[in-house]
């Protein structure tokens, strides 16, 4: 919350809704925010395409792309990727992309672990993304689309970092900007969660059944009009808008580069403040 908000929040009328005027300047001066998250997991890129440096070859692609169209992105490094190609890792940083962990083997999912597990998960993720690059993660960005539990906010929590993108609490501020501060039982330390407006897309591959949602085969077409139509949605309504992609896809999904380009160039037609998961959380840290 900042004074910005409040003193709108102030002048408004209870319940009254006029999103572009209500909205506008939120995000660091801009009416939404956009962030690119991407899951750097050469495990899921040997299951899924029978080559683990699939992931190595497309996430050094994406980079460049990246530095071509002058994007931070926020990388969600699994572990034991960071073990075996710590070089990535340290293209990601170098490059100047924000850092933070997606567990240590992607899998089980955190729901399926005890406290004490998950604890041992967070921690080990970490040091794996410091050893590799010397940066130290401040949160979390759980895999299997946030299958967490409370505990794992708890144990992410104990384990002093600062955020968690896992399953969204309850009864956190509607007009967070991204992340509100969630304390769980039996846990004095609170840690940032998602909270507020929020809008997100993923690409997807139709081999990943995991995701059973996914029947239909990856589509240009389709992913480049839905993302389209959820930016102008967060646009419209001042919310946070996340896409989710993977190096992975990217190399074997048809499209998919020009689709992120595209996407990417719309937010900023839109007038998208461009961040991270990273600077949000901070500014949520700070007031
Ligand atoms: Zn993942």
């Amino acid at each position: 919350m900042n004074a910005m908000s409040n003193d709108r929040t102030l002048r408004q009328a209870p319940g009254e809704r006029s999103p572009g005027e209500r909205r506008d300047g939120r995000w660091n001066g801009r009416p939404f925010a956009f962030v690119l998250r991407v899951d750097v997991e050469h495990r899921e890129a040997e299951r899924y395409t029978g080559d683990p440096r699939t992931e190595r070859v497309a996430t050094v692609a994406l980079l460049d792309l990246l530095a071509e169209i002058d994007l931070r992105a926020s990388c969600a490094v699994l572990g034991i990727t960071a073990e075996h190609y710590p070089d990535i890792v340290r293209r990601i940083t170098e490059a100047g992309h924000d850092v933070l962990g997606h567990s240590m083997f992607h899998e089980p999912a955190y729901s399926a672990l005890s406290l004490a597990d998950q604890r041992w998960d967070h921690r080990r993720s970490r040091e794996a993304i410091e050893d590799a690059c010397g940066v130290t993660i401040k949160g979390i960005a759980a895999h299997y689309h946030g299958l967490t539990n409370d505990e794992t906010y708890a144990a992410a929590a104990l384990e002093g970092l600062d955020y968690l993108l896992g399953r969204r609490p309850e009864g956190l501020p509607e007009d967070a900007l991204g992340f509100a501060p969630y304390r769980t039982a039996g846990c004095d330390r609170p840690i940032l969660a998602p909270a507020g407006g929020r809008l997100g897309a993923s690409d997807w591959s139709a081999r990943r059944r995991e995701w059973p949602w996914i029947e239909e085969p990856w589509s240009a077409d389709g992913a480049r009009i839905e993302w389209r139509r959820r930016i102008d949605r967060a646009a419209e309504t001042g919310a946070l808008f996340s896409l989710v992609v993977h190096p992975w896809m990217l190399h074997i999904n048809e499209g998919e580069w020009s689709v992120v380009r595209d996407v990417v160039a719309h937010a900023r037609t839109r007038g998208a403040w461009l961040t991270t998961f990273g600077e949000l959380a901070a500014m949520a840290k700070n007031g």
